[in-house]
């Protein structure tokens, strides 16, 4: 069965992706940044066909010139990029690992590693945003667009800026690459905007939950009780599709060269609210019951997406927002405060 290399094996969406190459059959190598992570991960998944590689520093020169070496290597799931608001110094905690992590992903395979066919990689609706457009209920998002922001504005911020423009440089130098330098291996981009669902990585308390579930802690932790917050984008898609997504895209050899904007559509913070109180009577105390304000969609409407490329050459039966609010409610349960 062919082998993937599988970059941030310990995150919240990488984790899916392990599950279904695994079910799959696949043989996987992948990386994460710590040996403690590592024994997480193999203890998961007694017997499998995997291996855990250690590679501490996304944005090191040559970082994944020993695991490219790997022999065999068919295809790469590239995931690993920082997600969330914690660092100091936009330049070397977010671009450069965003950035340069791809690019020397890139560099390692086409040096080291000539049977590998294609790379997915993870990119997000944050590098297809205009945020000028994010209020104008007449645009219409797809692949055909590209965050206008600039690497300067990047490094100026705020936070959300910062992010996304490391993410749309990130995927620039993925489709660069492949322009300049004709590996032997092709491309595809997953370009997902907020991921919700239930975890499948560990997770040692719901303190150190990823960035785009932390509303549903919020939310079950009581802090929605007497105003329910503003969904701030209102496209999401459940990290179940965003997987199989990824695992589809490397697999069909139509979705080579192309982006996926895999979105299922809206949300609003309102409605995940009144899933969760429906499914689970025995959070009322947490919960803002639905005469609580607040998580609405603006009243002028919102901006349009294009989500047909995605549904169509990848195959996603998009799950809907209140399954996927339960299912992730349900498994958060599962973890100590
Ligand atoms: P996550 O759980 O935080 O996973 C991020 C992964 O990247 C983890 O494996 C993390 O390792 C690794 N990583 C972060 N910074 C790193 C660094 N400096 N060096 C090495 N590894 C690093 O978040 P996620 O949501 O699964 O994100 C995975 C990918 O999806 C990212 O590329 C993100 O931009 C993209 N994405 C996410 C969403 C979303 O809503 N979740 C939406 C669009 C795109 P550790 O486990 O050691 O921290």
């Amino acid at each position: 069965m062919p082998k993937v290399l599988l970059t941030g094996g310990s995150g919240f969406i990488a984790a899916h992706v392990l599950e279904i190459l695994l079910q799959k059959g696949y043989e996987v190598v992948t990386t994460v940044r710590s040996e403690a992570k590592a024994s997480q991960i193999t203890a998961k998944h007694p017997g499998a066909k995997l291996s855990v590689v250690v590679v501490p520093d996304l944005a090191a020169p040559g970082a994944f010139d020993e695991v490219a070496k790997t022999p065999g290597l068919d295809y790469v799931q590239h995931t690993a990029s920082p997600f969330h608001f914690r660092w100091t110094d936009a330049r070397t905690e977010l671009l450069d690992p965003a950035i340069n992590g791809t690019n020397s992903v890139l560099k390692a395979i086409a040096t080291y590693a000539p049977g590998v066919k294609r790379v997915v990689v993870t990119s997000s609706f944050a590098a297809i945003i205009s945020e000028a457009e994010l209020s104008n209920p007449s645009k219409t998002f797809s692949e055909a667009d590209w965050n206008p922001s600039t690497y300067e504005d990047g490094l100026r911020g705020p936070p959300p800026t910062s992010y996304r423009v490391s993410k749309k440089y990130a995927e620039k130098a993925a489709w660069d690459f492949v322009a300049e330098q004709k590996p032997g291996f092709d491309v595809a981009t997953i370009c997902p905007p907020l991921v919700f669902g239930p975890l499948a990585h560990h997770l040692d308390s719901l303190a150190d939950i990823n960035t785009s579930n932390s509303r549903f802690v919020d939310l079950i932790q009581g802090k929605w009780k007497s105003e329910i917050p503003p969904g701030g984008v209102f496209l999401w898609v459940d990290v179940r599709d965003v997987a199989l997504a990824h695992v589809n895209a490397m697999e069909r050899p139509e979705a080579g060269g192309q982006r996926f904007f895999t979105t299922a559509g809206y949300y609003s913070n309102r409605e995940i609210a009144r899933a969760v109180r429906e499914a689970f009577p025995d959070l009322a105390d947490k919960l803002p019951t639905e005469d609580v304000p607040g998580g609405d969609y603006p009243p002028e409407g919102t901006y349009k997406y294009d989500n047909s490329r995605a549904t169509k050459v990848l195959g996603i039966d998009w799950i809907p927002i209140a399954s996927s609010a339960v299912d992730t409610v349900k498994s958060l349960r599962q973890i100590p405060a």
